[in-house]
């Protein structure tokens, strides 16, 4: 398994960030879709892959195959080198304090559930609050109304500004001492804003409260270090960040992870099972019971050795450059709204245009080989917020360039002209 090497700069330091660095490495990018060029802006949904993980999944496949922890052959050992290597570097890549701080799962999604029944279960009870602002995906409100039924606390929605921003004025007169947990996304997946988590978890933490948060949306844009964060937990999906699907990490405090009691039994998270004793393996094992996905952990730390061989702040600094150009060109677009106006936010324009459907939207710019996403994102609160139950979202990664923004704002200027 390979490491990055620390002592070679990463591609684009200094600023000098090119997307066709990117583009190079990322074979999918080459296909026609419609007779077009592809223009990939449904990063949001799931990013593409580049060749580096595609090669190290393939290459487990074809040379290292083998269950994990649990062989004393050769080819067990290396593949469960290969898994810990993986482990250690979301470790790194979160600045979290050791590997054993990283849990692997599916994804975001399956990283909260396992924070709700794992640590919720113990931890929230009746007349406790969960604090929830609008702008969160499904993944990170229904789990906490499923808790907050079985256990009798209050799922409490932490109210939006126009803008998108989250209301902090509000958020800190909803803290209490009953607040047991605030969840926060990292980035919005609508609306791209960026909440002060930094702030909003010292002040959760003034109540005695934990917070999570949720970095889906954020780990393909921003650096992340969990310790600055000072977050409780931290969880994101593989295959938002140019991994495979079906793997992701939870991160928690290790004095958090520490106390948190098995969700899931079986193999893999036991030191011995008897009919009168079964006792348990240590965290991070504890909680993942099974066979867990060796090769996705494989392809994690080959995207992570990719994502951070260019330079995180450089990367930052033209996708916030791609975003502007995109508003702009966007805005002459008439009847075109863009959702949101948070000063701090991830690359991610949800719209609508007056007198077409979204799906429509997307439709039409499928034939022109552009794929954006239409629909309620997961995020039906949010598009609430703003009257609407759907809208379309184009959402950019580092591979992304001006010229397809032009493509996409010539076919939307197509459609306006083509219709009712
Ligand atoms: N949270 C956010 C902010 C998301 O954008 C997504 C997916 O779009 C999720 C959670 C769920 O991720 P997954 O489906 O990979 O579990």
């Amino acid at each position: 398994m390979t490491t990055p090497d620390t002592s070679v700069r990463p591609r684009g330091h200094g600023g000098a960030f090119s997307p066709e660095a990117a583009r190079a490495d990322v074979p999918i990018l080459h296909r026609t879709v419609n007779g077009h060029p592809l223009v990939w802006f449904d990063n949001g949904a799931t990013t593409q892959k580049p060749r580096q993980v595609i090669e190290a999944v393939a290459g487990f496949y074809g040379a290292a195959n083998s269950n994990i922890h649990r062989g004393a052959h050769t080819m067990a050992r290396e593949a469960t080198e290969a898994y810990e290597a993986g482990r250690d570097a979301v470790a790194r890549f979160l600045n979290a304090p050791s590997p054993d701080s990283i849990v692997f799962v599916r994804g975001t999604t399956e990283a909260i559930n396992l924070v709700a029944a794992s640590w919720g279960r113990g931890r929230v009870g009746p007349g406790d609050d969960i604090l929830v602002p609008v702008l969160e995906h499904h993944s990170n409100i229904v789990p906490w109304q499923l808790l907050a039924k079985e256990t009798r606390a209050r799922v409490v929605p932490v109210p939006l500004l126009e803008d998108g921003r989250i209301d902090q004025d509000a958020y800190a007169d909803l803290l209490s001492m009953r607040t047991r947990l605030v969840v926060i996304s990292h980035a919005s997946n609508v609306l791209g804003t960026i909440p002060p988590v930094r702030e909003m978890t010292a002040l959760a933490h003034r109540y005695g409260a934990k917070v999570l948060v949720d970095g889906a949306q954020a780990v393909a844009h921003l650096p992340v270090d969990v310790q600055a964060i000072d977050a409780d937990f931290y969880v994101f999906s593989g295959h938002k960040i140019f991994a495979p699907t079906g793997i992701g990490a939870l991160y928690a405090k290790p004095e958090v992870l520490g106390t948190m009691a098995p969700w899931q039994g079986g193999g893999n998270m036991i030191e011995s099972v008897g009919f009168d004793r079964t006792t348990y393996a240590p965290v991070p094992h504890l909680l993942e019971a099974g066979t867990g996905h060796i090769s996705g952990a494989v392809g994690l730390l080959a995207a992570l050795n990719w994502l951070t061989s260019f330079d995180r702040d450089a990367i930052t600094a033209y996708e916030t450059s791609l975003l502007a150009y995109a508003r702009e060109a966007m805005a002459t677009v008439p009847g075109l709204d863009v959702l949101g106006d948070a000063p701090e936010r991830v690359a991610v324009l949800t719209f609508t245009l007056a007198g077409h459907e979204p799906g429509a939207i997307a439709a039409w710019l499928d034939r022109d080989g552009i794929a954006v996403r239409a629909g309620h994102h997961c995020a039906q609160p949010a598009l609430a917020h703003y009257g609407l139950t759907s809208a379309a979202r184009a959402s950019f990664a580092l591979y992304n360039t001006r010229e397809e923004v032009d493509r996409l704002v010539a076919s939307l200027h197509q459609l306006r002209q083509s219709a009712p």
